[in-house]
């Protein structure tokens, strides 16, 4: 790669992007396109053929001899099945390069193998991926070659979703009509379409490649499994924002060269609070495209982390003691000529239009605070949230003081009559500026924070898809949007109606408002006190997809059906057992073979000194001896505890798989786990350092 570039030259090369389009399209079939596109139009066969032959000449001069339909199907990853572009030889044995508008549509992958939780039988094996024309194709250049890489979302053959794609498609679908009748009734006649607009921030680790390689637990799980804390943990904050060593500094430049080439708007980075941790966050894009390019983010991030000789970690909880990885999500609602629904202006007192986005949204997430929960579970993220470190398990709302004051006015005297001001901020330092503080402070220990002009949700985990979140976000929003109109529209008199609603929400929503220390002791009382539901890990959560309250909501507005939320529900019980027997059965097997045996060879070791010296006549044997006793006790324990691990896996593994299964495997394989890490971890710090068969905690968070 180059050492320098411009990058506005180098932005979106390898996408097929407006630019591409317009240079590449008759004017005819742009336009159709375009229409599709904004106003969901379909496309007439010959323009497809149009587009995706112009999609194919522009792809094969990028080098491109394949095309993929990539999809997001339910394991959490992306998924791709690779064709050439090539014909049959004639009968010359020459080849043609084509691409039909049908291959471009449409595309058939065997279903039967993602899961589908119980929506398709494994002979029912058809499932369509369906071009989504509103995200950009591109391609991408790997070992493989290069590839061009076509969005699509996944359905079975009976139309049921089985993707994360086509559940935020539809939501954004609601959220846009919901949203156009609100802005209607308070005058507006030129927006012509509302769009979430997303822009997350994404945590990661950065390891040596080699040391990675030698702990099978991150190569099985993704975290390690085994480890006892280094001296130096995070306590210093010196992380935090600190200079980036050349060698980060050099992975970061070319992830970033690779993001631009893909049309990633990468935007800012820096180190995070634990050593080794980083993060990357791009500028906010439509919903749509912030979820595919998070994803294009997290493939960039681990394949420049290799050539570079490190292993990016983007498990949440990749050591025990140290801080994990998470991703905030940015939210707020657009319409197509930039008027943003969560922007309030100077004076949000006497900005009702805000005022009603506003308190519909602190109804909608009081009323939906499980699913919201819900969609920012996954196995990793259960040992962050509610640890200190990321936010509580509690869904509360931080709205800051200039809008917390407002809420007071209106729950206290009906009306909202000032706002609170920034005030200057004095540095007291003449050569430096002073500058208007916003009115509002931050609060990092709030998982869903009014920053300004946008929502931040702040409860995902690194490794997940955002999409689930913002389906959620889109889709309580639409509800709580649609029963306003509803009411308003019905309304004889649209202003006192108006204020009495805004009223209402905020007095009714206002227990899910909290601006103080979520980390604190006290706010789980006080959230008890106030009905707010507190769901402690992922099994618990997964039940609330399910509920009449879910199905009733996600059915109105045609985002899942209930069979769809069903088999969602059936899948992450699953999931969640699966990943946990993964993690038992490499724990058994790294105990097995690896760590028991280099135990005991240090303890023979032991033995072997402690008879030495007594041969030799030391007068005092007691240090040999009582590091002989200690190993040996804690030996014995560890093995106890792995005979035990063995034993409970293999009954989670003989039960039916479920809720039930998912119960047993966060209650009793768990412990069991816990039990066996606990004797070997004291033992790592005994152990000789050069008789430890892999790297410890320090060795790899300390020297990438
Ligand atoms: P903060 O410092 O509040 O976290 P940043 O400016 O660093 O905010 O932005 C964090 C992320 O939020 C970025 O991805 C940014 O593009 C995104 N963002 C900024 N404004 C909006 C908005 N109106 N809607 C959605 N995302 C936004
Ligand atoms: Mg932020």
């Amino acid at each position: 790669m180059s050492d320098s570039f411009n990058i506005s030259e180098i932005f979106g090369e390898y996408v097929f992007n407006d630019s591409a389009m317009r240079e590449r399209l008759p004017k005819k079939a742009y336009e159709k396109l375009m229409e599709a596109m904004k106003e969901g139009a379909e496309l007439d066969p010959a323009t497809a053929d149009i587009i995706a032959h112009e999609m194919k000449e522009w792809a094969i001069d990028q080098g491109a001899t394949h095309y993929t339909h990539w999809f997001q199907p339910l394991t959490g990853f992306t998924a791709e099945k690779h064709d050439s572009f090539i014909t049959a030889p004639d009968e010359r044995g020459q080849v043609l390069m084509s691409f039909s508008g049908k291959e471009l549509i449409k595309g058939e992958p065997d279903a039967s193998s993602f899961p589908s939780g119980g929506l398709r039988a494994t002979c029912e094996a058809r499932g369509y991926t369906a071009w989504d024309c509103t995200s950009y194709a591109f391609v991408r250049h790997d070992a493989a070659g290069a590839t061009l890489c076509i969005p699509t979302a996944f359905c079975s053959y009976t139309g049921e979703a089985l993707d994360q794609k086509t559940p935020l498609l539809r939501s954004m679908q609601a959220v846009n009509e919901q949203s156009l009748r609100l802005l209607r009734m308070f005058g507006n006649t030129t927006s012509k379409q509302v769009i979430p607009s997303v822009g997350p921030e994404q945590e990661y680790f950065l390891v040596d490649r080699e040391k990675y390689l030698k702990r099978k637990d991150l190569i099985y799980t993704g975290r390690t499994l085994f480890g006892s804390m280094p001296a130096k943990g995070q306590e210093m904050d010196d992380h935090y924002f600190g200079a980036i060593r050349p060698r980060i500094a050099a992975f970061m430049k070319d992830v970033n060269e690779e993001l631009w080439k893909m049309g990633v708007p990468a935007k800012t980075q820096h180190n995070e609070v634990a050593p080794a941790q980083h993060e990357l966050a791009p500028i906010y894009e439509t919903c749509n495209l912030a979820v595919d390019h998070n994803h294009i983010v997290m493939e960039v991030l681990k394949k420049k982390a290799n050539e570079h000789g490190l292993q990016c970690l983007l498990h949440e909880k990749p050591f025990v003691g140290i801080n994990g990885s998470g991703k905030h999500n940015n939210w707020s609602i657009t319409t197509d000529d930039g008027i943003n629904l969560l922007d309030p202006g100077k004076t949000p007192h006497d900005n009702l239009q805000f005022l009603l986005v506003l308190t519909c949204i602190l109804k909608a997430v009081d009323r939906h605070a499980d699913i919201l929960r819900e969609s920012a579970s996954d196995v990793g993220n259960d040992h962050r949230l509610g640890a200190n470190e990321a936010p509580p398990a509690i869904i509360s709302i931080y709205l800051g003081k200039q809008l917390d004051d407002v809420l007071e006015q209106l729950t206290s005297a009906g009306v909202a009559t000032h706002s609170i001001e920034g005030e200057i901020l004095e540095t007291g330092v003449d050569i430096l500026p002073d500058f208007m503080k916003d009115a509002t402070d931050r609060n990092r220990t709030s998982p869903f924070a009014f920053t300004g002009n946008k929502f931040e949700f702040r409860m995902i985990g690194s490794q997940d898809s955002i999409s689930m979140a913002n389906v959620v976000l889109n889709t309580i929003v639409a509800e709580a949007f649609k029963e306003a109109c509803d009411e308003l529209e019905a309304a004889d008199d649209f202003e006192s109606t108006l204020h009495d609603l805004i009223k209402r929400q905020a007095k009714d929503h206002k227990r899910i408002v909290f601006n103080g220390d979520g980390y604190g002791e006290g706010w789980i009382e006080e959230a008890q006190k106030r009905g707010l539901p507190n769901i402690p890990s992922m099994v618990e959560a997964i039940g609330s997809l399910t509920t009449d309250k879910a199905v009733n909501l996600f059915e109105t507005f045609g985002v899942f059906t209930k069979p769809e939320l069903e088999s969602r529900a059936e899948i992450l019980y699953e999931t969640y057992a699966k990943t946990i027997n993964i993690e038992a059965r490499a724990m058994i097997n790294i105990a097995n073979k690896t760590l028991i045996p280099a135990i005991i060879k240090y303890v023979t070791h032991l033995a072997d000194s402690v008879n030495s010296a007594k041969a030799a006549g030391a007068c005092d044997i007691s240090v040999q001896t009582g590091m002989l006793d200690d190993c040996s006790t804690l030996l014995v324990e560890a093995k106890e505890a792995l005979t035990k691990l063995e034993q409970v896996t293999d009954a989670g593994l003989a039960m039916e798989e479920g809720k039930e299964q998912a119960e047993y495997y966060r209650d009793e394989v768990r412990e069991a786990m816990a039990a066996l890490r606990t004797p070997i971890d004291k033992l790592e710090i005994l152990v000789d350092k050069d008789m430890w068969p892999f790297p410890s905690y320090g060795d790899l968070i300390y020297e990438v």
